[in-house]
C-alpha cells in the first residue's frame, strides 16, 4: 500500500452533489480530492435538468457565460397535455432570479463542464476509476478513505470526508446512520425515440389514455420517461413489447410511428424511484450531502439541484474554517443538515404528496395512470403555478454562494 494521500477534503462521489463541492472547496483554497468510480461521466438516463437556482449559483461564480455555450434546451415554461388538452403548468417568468428558464443540458455536460473548470483550480484534483471501499476511523472519527483504483489500493487522510457518492451510498451504510425511508408507488422506463425537425413543439409532460409519459428534447432524438407502478416491470414484459410500444402511443401519439424503434425491452432502462433521507447527515469528520444525505423522487426534477444547494450550503459553512485549518467540530457539521434540512423535508413532503395523490388513485389495475385533476387546478389558479415555478425553479432556500475565492 502506498504511503497515505493527505488532503483537507476528500469526497466519495463526482456527481452534482461532489463537482460542486470539490469545485467550490477547492476555489476556496482547500485541499481537495474527489473520487469517482466511474472512467467518465458518461451516463445516460440521468437527471438532466439544470435549473434556476443553479443557474444562479453559476452565475454567482462568474461561470454562466461559459455554462450556456454548452448543448442545451431553454425551457421557459412546463406544460403539460391530458387528454389532448394542453395546460401551462408552470412558468418560471416571475421567479427573483436572473435566469429564469430550465436548461436541459445532458448530465455529462454539466459534469464535464465543473471538471474541466475544477482543472483551472490549484488546489483540486478528480480522480477518476477511484471507488471509495471504506471508512478510515481513528478515536471515534472519521479521517480519511479507503479506495480502489486501477494502480491497486489507496488511502486518503483527510480533515473532513464527504459521502457524496449518491442514493446507493456504501458508505452511508458503513457509517451507521439511519436512514428513514419515505416510499414510493412509481418505477420509471426510460428509453429514446428518433426526433425529427418537423416533430411538435416541445411539452414536457403528457397524460393521455390515463398513461404519464415525460418527453425530453435531446435534438435528435426525444428521452423519453414511462411512468409505471412500483416493481410493475415484470407485468409490462409479460404483456410483451408491443404491448408497450401501443402504450407509449396512447400516451404521446405523435411518437406512434416511432415506437418501433424499440426493438426489445433491451433498448429499456428501468429506473427504481426512491425517496429516503438520513436522520444525521454527519458523523465526527464525516458528512453526507446530496442523494446520500436524501434521496429524491424524479418528480419535479429538482434531485440535481437540491444536490447542488447541499453543496453550496456546505461550502458557505465549511470552507473558510478548513482552508484555515481550523478543527471541525460536530456542531459545524450538523449545520449543514440545519439549514439544508427544512427545504428537503417540504420538497419531498410534495413530492410524496404529488406521487400518492396523482399516481394512486391509478394504481389498481396495475397500470401507472394519473388523476389529472391536481395538474389541472395548478393549470387554472396562477397563483399555485407561481408556487410551483418557485418550488421548482428554487427550491425552498435559495442558497447563493459565499465562499471565498474566485
Ligand atoms: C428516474 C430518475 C430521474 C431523475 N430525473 C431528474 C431530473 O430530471 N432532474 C433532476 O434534477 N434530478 C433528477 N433525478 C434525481 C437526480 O438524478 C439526483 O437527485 C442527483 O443526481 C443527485 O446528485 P448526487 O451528486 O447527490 O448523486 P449522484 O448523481 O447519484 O452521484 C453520485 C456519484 O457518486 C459516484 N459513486 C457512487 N459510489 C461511489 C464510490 N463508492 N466511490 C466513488 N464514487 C462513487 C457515482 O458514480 C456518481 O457519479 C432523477 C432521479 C431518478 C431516479
Amino acid at each position: 500500500m502506498p504511503e497515505p494521500i493527505r488532503v483537507q477534503c476528500c469526497i466519495a462521489g463526482g456527481g452534482p452533489a461532489g463537482m460542486m463541492l470539490g469545485y467550490l472547496m477547492a476555489r476556496a483554497g482547500v485541499k481537495t480530492l474527489v473520487l469517482e468510480k466511474h472512467a467518465d461521466f458518461l451516463r445516460d438516463f440521468r437527471g438532466d435538468t439544470v435549473h434556476p437556482s443553479t443557474l444562479q449559483a453559476m452565475a454567482d461564480l462568474g461561470l454562466i457565460d461559459a455554462f450556456l455555450k454548452r448543448p442545451h434546451s431553454a425551457l421557459h415554461r412546463i406544460g403539460v397535455e391530458i387528454d389532448g388538452e394542453r395546460l401551462e403548468v408552470v412558468n418560471f417568468d416571475h421567479l427573483p432570479v436572473d435566469y429564469r428558464f430550465v436548461a436541459f443540458m445532458p448530465q455529462w455536460e454539466f459534469l464535464n463542464f465543473l471538471a474541466e473548470e475544477g482543472r483551472k483550480l490549484p488546489a483540486l484534483t478528480v480522480r477518476m476509476q477511484a471507488q471509495a471501499t471504506g471508512l478510515i476511523e481513528a478515536d471515534g472519527r472519521c479521517v480519511g478513505l479507503a479506495a480502489r483504483t486501477p494502480e491497486g489500493a489507496i488511502e486518503i487522510h483527510a480533515d473532513l470526508v464527504v459521502g457524496a457518492d449518491g442514493r446507493g451510498s456504501i458508505l452511508r451504510d458503513q457509517a451507521g446512520l439511519k436512514v428513514q425511508t419515505l416510499g414510493a408507488p412509481i418505477d420509471v422506463l426510460w428509453f429514446r425515440l428518433s426526433r425529427d425537425p418537423k416533430d411538435e413543439d416541445q411539452l414536457l409532460g403528457r397524460v393521455n389514455h390515463g398513461y404519464f409519459i415525460i418527453t425530453i428534447d435531446r435534438g435528435d432524438y426525444w428521452q423519453c420517461a414511462f411512468v409505471i407502478p412500483k416493481g410493475g416491470l415484470e407485468a409490462v414484459r409479460a404483456e410483451g413489447i408491443e404491448a408497450f410500444r401501443r402504450k407509449v402511443a396512447d400516451a404521446a401519439p405523435f411518437l406512434e410511428g416511432k415506437t418501433a424503434e424499440l426493438r426489445s425491452f433491451d433498448d429499456l432502462k428501468p429506473l427504481t424511484v426512491t425517496v429516503d433521507r438520513l436522520e444525521r447527515w454527519s458523523k465526527p469528520g464525516l458528512l453526507f450531502i446530496g442523494d446520500a444525505a436524501h434521496a429524491m423522487s424524479p418528480i419535479g426534477g429538482v434531485g440535481i439541484n437540491l444536490a447542488i444547494q447541499d453543496a453550496i450550503a456546505a461550502a458557505n459553512r465549511l470552507a473558510e474554517p478548513l482552508a484555515a485549518g481550523r478543527p471541525l467540530g460536530d456542531h459545524d457539521l450538523d449545520a449543514v443538515r440545519r439549514r439544508r434540512l427544512p427545504a428537503t423535508r417540504i420538497i419531498q413532503g410534495f413530492q410524496v404528496l404529488a406521487q400518492d395523490r396523482l399516481f394512486k388513485p391509478g394504481l389498481e389495475d396495475g397500470r401507472a395512470k394519473i388523476d389529472p385533476a391536481p395538474i389541472r387546478l395548478i393549470a387554472h389558479l396562477p397563483l399555485l403555478g407561481r408556487l410551483a415555478a418557485r418550488m421548482i425553479g428554487l427550491g425552498v432556500r435559495l442558497e447563493r454562494v459565499k465562499s471565498p475565492g474566485g
